[in-house]
């Protein structure tokens, strides 16, 4: 049966392909194909790990003491039954053979299939078993993770076609933003899942990989059933399932469209941005891993506007990154971006993005209150003065290699930033005592709070330059949280108030002559980048796979087009139709002219 399911556009393109569930707690588990000569291997290492679990829940068995309760001894049993019942076994080796997935994602998705099974049954208790069949697929898991290894690495395995040559997309209730890393060179062609905001960040990480992506489906993982064929609209935010021939061939045509467009792009890669008008225009990229910085090279990036350090503290299990593995990650980003400027922005924990793995929705449960405005980001580093010193001290030492940069992020009152000052002068002391090398480091401040926006010049005094988180400063300005799909409708960066504050940071920062950049996603989404121009933005921040298309608009614009629009708008008693005018002029429409205010 065809249908569609609509959420949010949060990585364009088109995808097409065959869907594979994944439960959020089953996201980590390895996906990849084993080539076909390692099937066997493969079947062998899941027919071991069912041998020792029935080991183990046989002896558990045989050591019950005799006043154990009745029930344990039959949980037992049923455990036993399941791994001996063939639509377990049998039909997770069929996965293997027939698509050559991996032993783990063979048995995922056959739980998968399952779980929907038993999520449709009538009777309550056999419904209620579906949580022995998870027990029991865990166990497996952990018996695979002890026992033979996988022949295959998983990282190298490129993203493609299946063992049938058909592309595979990823559909989930839920997926944690350190997981979505995860999916970096693996197998899928694109992503749906049922929650989050355009800007949260397990899209933005979406945005990252450049695979064709919708978030906030909804109902996507219950209704969409393993193995459907799928197509993913990222730029409509479309999902449709089971499409007919008809629209299926349009897709694949699109599809061909935008490989061709894209390769067009490529060609500006060593092309300078300069506008029409003569203004060149600095071209950065925003990154989450070290392995990210070939990317930004490769698609032309002048530099690095945001590194999001964070990714590297999330899903240790409490056990943070000591200095010197900091110091690796951030010296391999200069090293390979070979003298370009890399801003490394400190740690930005908290609110959609925990340290501990955790979806979305567990996030919601967990904690009612209110993530977003709670101790994230320089909050919590300067709640934990010791490990604040020993980030700086990594971020410090890797200047020793390149240009390196530190970002704040999230600053609201000027007493912590101060004390991040002072912070930085105390790691550079202990450094120094230490004997350790490290050169100058400009020092930035994240204008993502509307409070750090309205006392700029504050600010401006104590940094060296400033970079507009717009994605925070739209979420706290209108009161949005930007992971939560059910207020994404009222997330609008065209806001008047948003648009105002843009300006007028931009309009500050040069007016004191400090460097300010954009390094949210407005200013890697092509609708702004004339906007930005003409309010003064010089320098923009964005994916690697966004910078061509941005430079081509960078390339036909000329800077002040929009400017009088922008005046217009902010001075004129309706700032709403201003702002609707300019919304239309940048998107190349017409509209009447404004009534100046009286
Ligand atoms: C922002 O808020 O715009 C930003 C760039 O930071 P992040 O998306 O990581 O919160
Ligand atoms: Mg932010």
């Amino acid at each position: 049966m065809s249908f569609q399911l609509f959420g949010l556009p949060v990585s364009r393109g088109v995808a097409i392909g065959r869907a594979v569930l994944v439960s959020s707690s089953r996201i980590d588990v390895a996906h990849y194909f084993v080539p076909v000569a390692d099937v066997g291997h493969e079947i062998g290492r899941l027919r071991d790990a069912r041998n020792a679990v029935v080991d183990e829940l046989t002896a558990l068995q045989a050591d019950l003491p005799d006043d154990a309760p009745a029930e344990l001894s039959a949980l037992l049993d049923v455990h036993l039954m399941l791994l001996n019942d063939e639509s377990l076994e049998l039909a997770t080796k069929q996965w293997i053979e027939d698509r050559c997935y991996n032993a783990e994602w063979a048995l995922s998705a056959q739980f998968e299939v399952l779980a929907r099974q038993f999520d449709d049954m009538e009777d309550d208790y056999l419904r209620e078993r579906k949580a022995d069949v998870e027990q029991v697929v865990e166990r497996l898991l952990r018996a695979m993770a002890r026992g033979s290894p996988a022949l295959i690495d998983v990282a190298a395995k490129p993203a493609g076609a299946d063992a049938h040559n058909e592309p595979l997309v990823l559909v989930a209730n839920d997926i944690a933003p350190a997981d979505m890393l995860h999916f970096k060179r693996t197998v899928f062609a694109g992503f749906v899942t049922d929650v989050g905001g355009t800007t949260s960040h397990t899209a933005i990480v979406a945005r990252s990989l450049d695979i064709p992506a919708v978030v906030g489906a909804r109902e996507g993982s219950r209704v969409i059933r393993q193995d459907d064929l799928v197509v993913i609209d990222g730029d409509a935010g479309l999902v449709i399932v089971n499409p007919s021939d008809i629209v299926l061939e349009e897709y694949r045509f699109r599809q061909r469209q935008r490989d061709v467009e894209r390769q067009r792009l490529s060609r500006l890669r060593n092309t300078p941005a300069v506008t029409l008008d003569g203004e060149p225009v600095e071209m950065l990229a925003n990154i989450e891993l070290p392995g990210d910085a070939a990317a930004a090279v490769a698609a032309g990036a002048v530099g690095v506007g945001l590194y999001r350090s964070e990714f590297l503290f999330m899903n240790r299990a409490g056990e943070l990154p000591g200095e010197d593995e900091q110091f690796e990650a951030y010296r391999a980003v200069v090293q390979a971006m070979n003298g370009m400027p890399v801003t490394i922005r400190t740690v930005d924990v908290g609110a959609d993005k925990p340290l501990d793995r955790m979806s979305i929705n567990e996030l919601r449960h967990e904690h009612a209150l209110n993530p977003a405005l709670g101790l994230r980001a320089i909050r919590w580093s300067l709640s934990e003065p010791a490990m604040f010193r020993q980030q700086i001290r990594a971020i410090l030492r890797a200047s020793a290699f390149g240009k390196v940069k530190l970002l704040v992020p999230m600053l609201a009152h000027v007493g912590e930033a101060k004390q991040t000052l002072e912070a930085i002068a105390r790691a550079k002391q202990q450094l120094i005592d230490a004997g350790k090398p490290f050169t100058d480091v400009e020092v930035g401040a994240m204008i993502e709070v509307p409070a750090a926006a309205l006392v700029l010049p504050s600010l401006l005094k104590l940094f060296d330059f400033v970079s507009l988180g717009t994605n925070d400063l739209i979420q706290y300005t209108l009161a949005i949280d930007r992971g939560d799909e059910s207020v994404a409708h009222l997330y609008d960066p065209w806001h008047p108030a948003v648009l105002q504050l843009i300006e007028s940071v931009i309009r500050q920062a040069r007016k004191a002559g400090k460097a300010v950049s954009v390094c949210g996603e407005m200013a890697g989404d092509a609708a702004f980048t004339e906007v930005l121009l003409a309010m003064g933005l010089r320098s923009f921040s964005m994916h690697p796979s966004q910078i061509a298309s941005v430079k081509q608009i960078i390339l036909r614009a000329n800077s002040k087009r929009l400017l009088p629009l922008i005046e217009g708008a902010f001075r004129s008693d309706d700032v709403w139709v201003g702002c609707d005018r300019l919304r239309a002029a940048a998107a190349g429409r017409a509209l009447p002219e404004l009534q100046p205010a009286s």
